[in-house]
């Protein structure tokens, strides 16, 4: 597809509806674009705020020939769109990121054979189909972690097995799904860098953030990285310059997120979200240009924005969990919250909080990352949230 600019008021599709979707919409908004957004969920936190929401599958043909006729670009927020749908749409309409690159990080396989064959750093997996595949796996990829190979998110769809009996186990319980195996790194800590590329292969990384999980999801992201040490100053460094190559190598265009381990001082690529990210939300308040937009001027062929950090900046996610005490529902301290110097308070707009579900997120900025730091402790001692 050639380079092409759209001016406003065009529309745009957005496929998803969730928060990533959301703040989508406000970001082309605020640039005068409108938006259609497509996601089956009548109560989409993306498709409330959209200029209209099409409430069908993403293979609806009914509902993406209308995507198509009414939208001058197309982009995504949610990688488990079909890649059929996108390449189908491609037929009518500019879709970025494209279904080759959609597709390459839908697959765990797909993306760590991508890895290898660009001479991208990655660790060492197995492709998974049978048992035999199983019994056959290199002993040094264990104690591993065996992983279906499509839809697996915040940790689910995933299992450590210390040995192939575990895996075997683990394997059945997946119900026999096309899965990768990969060896269990012991990891120093875990950063991502969130970046866009525009049409005309021009690349703007945002700082990377140091992500620290609970349960399997992303609780917070700091950033700068690098004052984990000082050996982290120059890993972070070339975090940012792996992402841009594995961006080239994709031919991508629009934003995306690249998770990182550090295992032994070393980078590896963890995966790759062909979206914008949960890390990523910090742009939102601590950059000039924040990932949403980024992916809006990438997919209407404008310049990338300024991707530098104004402030350090700690997120820290807000999950379904605060609103309940034992099995009462309840309210989370807001007014507390919001007393807290420096403190952006984000809320989806989600009609029902359930256990482990993304909510909102708050990000403290300032200018002094301790400071970040303790603000945001003291932010989660506020909600009941231990210390991270
Ligand atoms: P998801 O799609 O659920 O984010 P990930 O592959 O990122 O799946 O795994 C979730 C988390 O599990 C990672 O952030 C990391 O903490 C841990 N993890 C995943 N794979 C490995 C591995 N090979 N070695 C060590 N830890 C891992
Ligand atoms: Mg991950």
């Amino acid at each position: 597809m050639k380079k092409s600019f759209i001016p406003a008021p065009a529309v745009l599709g957005m496929l998803g509806g969730g928060q990533l979707g959301r703040y989508f919409v406000m970001a082309a908004h605020e640039l005068g674009y409108q938006v259609w957004v497509l996601d089956p969920d009548a109560d989409s936190p993306a498709g409330r705020i959209a200029d209209r929401h099409l409430c069908a599958a993403y293979d609806d043909a009914a509902a993406m020939a209308e995507l198509a006729a009414g939208c001058s670009a197309v982009t995504t927020e949610f990688e488990n769109v079909p890649a059929e749908t996108l390449a189908i749409l491609a037929e009518q309409v500019p879709v970025h990121p494209s279904a080759a690159a959609v597709s390459v990080c839908q697959d765990r396989i797909a993306e760590k054979t991508f890895l290898k064959k660009n001479g991208l750093p990655h660790g060492p997996f197995a492709e998974i189909n049978t048992l035999e595949d199983l019994y056959a796996a290199p002993a040094h990829l264990f104690p591993g972690i065996l992983k279906a190979a499509r839809l697996g998110y915040d940790g689910k769809g995933q299992a450590v097995v210390n040995d192939r009996a575990a895996a075997e186990a683990a394997w059945l319980e997946l119900g026999r799904v096309r899965c990768i195996l990969e060896a269990k790194l012991p990891l120093d800590y875990e950063i991502s860098v969130v970046l866009a590329r525009g049409q005309d292969g021009r690349v703007k990384a945002f700082p990377s953030a140091e992500n620290r999980h609970r349960n399997g999801i992303l609780d917070v992201s700091i950033v700068p990285a690098w004052r984990v040490d000082q050996n982290a100053v120059c890993v972070t460094d070339n975090a940012g310059d792996v992402a841009e190559k594995l961006a080239g190598c994709l031919g991508y265009v629009g934003t995306l997120g690249v998770e990182f381990f550090v295992s032994h001082g070393q980078l590896v690529v963890n995966e790759m979200a062909p979206r914008p990210h949960n890390s990523g939300h910090y742009t939102i308040d601590a950059c000039a240009t924040n990932q949403f937009e980024q992916q809006v001027r990438a997919l209407c062929g404008l310049p990338l924005g300024d991707s530098r950090a104004h402030s350090a900046a700690v997120m820290v996610n807000l999950l379904g969990d605060l609103w309940f005490d034992g099995c009462k529902q309840r309210e989370p301290d807001w007014a507390a919250l919001l007393a807290i110097p420096g403190l952006c308070l984000h809320l989806y707009g989600k009609q029902s909080p359930r256990v482990g579900r993304k909510m909102g997120h708050f990000t403290v900025i300032g200018d002094n990352a301790q400071q970040v730091f303790e603000g945001a402790m003291q932010a989660r001692k506020v909600l009941g949230l231990p210390d991270a």
